[in-house]
């Protein structure tokens, strides 16, 4: 049998569409076929014209007879038989009769002629009254014996050979018949397996993810079901989620096919390792799901989340580009709240998210605390909506100063929420909130009014730093908005300093460079936030245009005379120098650390060491004092009477 695919759809269907008008048409001719027969096989006008003979012969006998002595024949018989022939002769020229015998000139001829005899019979019957008289009678009609008899001979030959077509014609439909229903059976199971075929193949299309062949999310959510419903323990039953660490940077650095290529390359290698009785689906993007039935199916799952970590441990192939990525892994098993499938799910992604929120490439076994925390940043979101309108929000500003002697060099603007029943609350914690519910942009923006308002009342040479989140960064809006705040509030554009993170330069390459390009034209200056901390590497110094970088706390706090942060911080110091960078350390609290910057080449800095963020009273306090100590040192008595006042 060929093999069937979409092709034969049409041809088959074209087929079987003829086939069964041909048969529609083959039952209407057997049906004509069978009537031929019937008809012919009718015997009655066969009969009346096969005893025309006898019933000619029958009268001339009547009619001799009449004349013999003691004849019992009346006039009345003999009009009787004369009426009988009358009548034959009369259905011989019949349709019916003449289609039955076949409408041929000899037949007409004799038919002719038998008329004749029997018009001339007529007169002479009812002038019957001599033995001469029935004679010259019977004369007339000798000769119509042999025709009457022939014409009978040709009707039955005929009849016959009609039955004999008639029988041929419907043993042939028959055999046609017999090999168009073969053929449209035949038809029918190619149909039938076609679509069955079909329909196999959609299926398993809606549950196959077309880039990596792994079941897609449907398959996953029913495989989950299947196994929810059949788990008799629940603790038999787990799930994980993992997705892939900086997946979007790969995307965004080496283009979509490469991404594509590094997730058929993670399915392909952990596909073997994960085939023993699970299943391993891609749900979206870059987020794969496992789940398994199996006893302590806890610390299996563990087993499964460390065996895909060490699968991450060999960098990809992404076409011809080789990189290293990390997985988050999220494990959940039904705890006795959990009674649809969909809570399984839910607190897999909640692990998931615990493990991105702490430390990527993690593995983190989901716990009720984790909801209680879900929960708990669903309601802070909520209010964090109202906290903007309720006047709740507020900023701080901590002074970056001169290492060398400690003078404010400018601000860095920082959030607080003063939460009505909680009280102050974290940016550490809200600001992740307000990224993720997109309050960030309403948020940053009165942010950044509200620091050039308050920077107004500064000296001019005092700057103003305004962190901003990499969504605000990359709102089409920003320049406009930075503008607006920076004129209505009289700020010159070089006294703002914008940071942002490195986070911000993974996600969007390119138009990074733009903005940054773009802010620069106008004179606004821009840092890099937190350097050292993510995936930035020194090279990044060279393809952003930024004014200064802040190396991350982290490195201040824990550089020590042993480690060698101390050895890195030079390094970026140098560099920057030969970039034309600003270094600003933060976090220094010690008086260690300030002597450890300064050595290590840092000029500028901030920390609780010379000072924690304050409100704008206590700038306002600090920026007089430091006049006033300049003034002092100058001996400007104008400016001390003046600060006195
Ligand atoms: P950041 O930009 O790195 O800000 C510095 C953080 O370090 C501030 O925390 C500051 O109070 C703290 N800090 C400064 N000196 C010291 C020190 O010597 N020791 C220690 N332990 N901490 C020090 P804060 O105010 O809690 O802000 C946390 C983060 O929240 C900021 O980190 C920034 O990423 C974010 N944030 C704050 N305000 C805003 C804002 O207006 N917009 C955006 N997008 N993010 C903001
Ligand atoms: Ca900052
Ligand atoms: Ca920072």
């Amino acid at each position: 049998m060929p093999k069937l695919n979409n092709r034969w759809e049409v041809p088959l269907l074209v087929v079987t569409a003829g086939l069964g008008f041909a048969a529609v048409q083959m039952l209407f001719a057997s049906v004509q076929y069978m009537n031929g027969i019937s008809r012919a096989a009718q015997n009655n006008v066969v009969y009346e014209v096969m005893t025309t003979a006898p019933e000619l012969a029958r009268l001339q006998a009547t009619v001799a007879r009449f004349f013999l002595p003691d004849s019992d024949v009346t006039r009345d018989d003999i009009a009787l038989r004369f009426a009988i022939v009358q009548n034959r002769m009369k259905i011989l020229r019949t349709q019916e009769s003449r289609a039955l015998r076949g409408d041929n000139a000899e037949a007409s001829e004799l038919l002719d002629r038998m008329k004749v005899a029997v018009e001339q019979a007529k007169p002479k019957i009812e002038a019957l009254q001599t033995p001469q008289d029935a004679a010259a009678l019977i004369d007339i009609f000798d000769p119509l014996n042999r025709q009457a008899s022939q014409l009978s001979a040709l009707t039955t030959a005929n009849a016959a050979n009609r039955i004999a077509t008639n029988e041929r014609r419907l043993t042939c439909t028959f055999w046609l018949l017999l090999g168009e229903i073969l053929g449209l059976l035949a038809c029918g199971v190619l149909l039938i397996s076609l679509l069955r075929r079909e329909r196999r193949k959609a299926n398993r299309a809606a549950s196959v993810d077309s880039l990596t062949g792994l079941p897609n999310r449907l398959a996953f959510n029913r495989a989950l079901a299947d196994a929810f419903s059949k788990a008799s323990l629940p603790g038999d039953l787990a799930v994980l989620m993992f997705d892939l660490d900086m997946f979007k940077h790969v995307n965004d650095t080496l283009g979509h096919a490469a991404g594509d290529r590094l997730l058929v390359s993670v399915a392909e290698r952990l596909k073997p390792l994960l085939h023993d009785g699970r299943i391993f689906a891609r749900l979206s993007g870059d987020e794969f799901a496992i789940i398994f039935h199996k006893p302590d199916a806890r610390s299996v799952a563990l087993g499964i989340a460390s065996t895909i970590q060490t699968a991450f441990a060999q960098p990809f192939d992404t076409g011809g580009t080789m990189v290293a990525v990390s997985a988050s892994v999220g494990v959940a098993v039904p705890g006795p709240e959990d009674r649809q499938p969909e809570d399984l799910m839910k607190n897999a992604d909640l692990a998931l998210y615990a493990v991105k929120g702490a430390q990527r490439g993690d593995i983190r076994l989901y716990e009720p605390a984790m909801k209680q925390a879900y929960l708990s940043r669903q309601t802070l979101s909520q209010d964090l909506r109202n906290a903007l309108a309720n006047d709740e929000l507020l900023l701080n500003f901590q002074p970056v100063v001169n290492l060398a002697d400690g003078s404010t060099r400018g601000f860095e603007a920082l959030l607080r929420w003063k939460h009505p029943q909680r009280g102050f609350i974290s940016p550490a914690e809200f600001i992740p909130i307000a990224e993720e519910s997109g309050l960030i942009l309403p948020i940053g923006r009165w942010a950044l009014f509200k620091a050039c308002a308050v920077a107004a009342q500064w000296p001019e040479t005092i700057s103003i730093g305004v962190n901003l989140s990499p969504q605000q960064f990359m709102d089409s809006e920003l320049v406009g908005i930075v503008e607006d705040a920076l004129s209505r509030h009289g700020i010159r554009p070089d006294r703002l300093t914008l940071e942002i993170t490195e986070t911000t330069l993974i996600q969007n390459d390119q138009s990074v460079v733009t903005t940054l390009n773009v802010l620069r034209k106008i004179g606004i200056k821009t840092a890099l936030d937190d350097f050292g901390t993510g995936f930035a590497s020194l090279s990044y110094l060279t393809r952003f245009p930024f004014d200064s970088i802040k190396i991350d706390q982290s490195f201040v706090r824990g550089s020590t005379a042993q480690n060698n942060n101390e050895l890195i911080i030079r390094s970026i110091c140098e560099l920057a120098g030969k970039l034309g960078l600003q270094v600003i350390a933060e976090g220094i609290e010690t008086a260690e650390q300030l002597a450890l910057t300064r050595s290590a080449g840092c000029e500028v800095g901030q920390g609780y060491f010379f000072d924690k963020p304050m409100d704008e009273v206590q700038c306002a306090t600090r920026l007089s004092l430091e006049q006033l100590q300049a003034s002092r040192l100058h001996g400007d008595a104008t400016t001390v009477d003046t600060l006195r006042a």
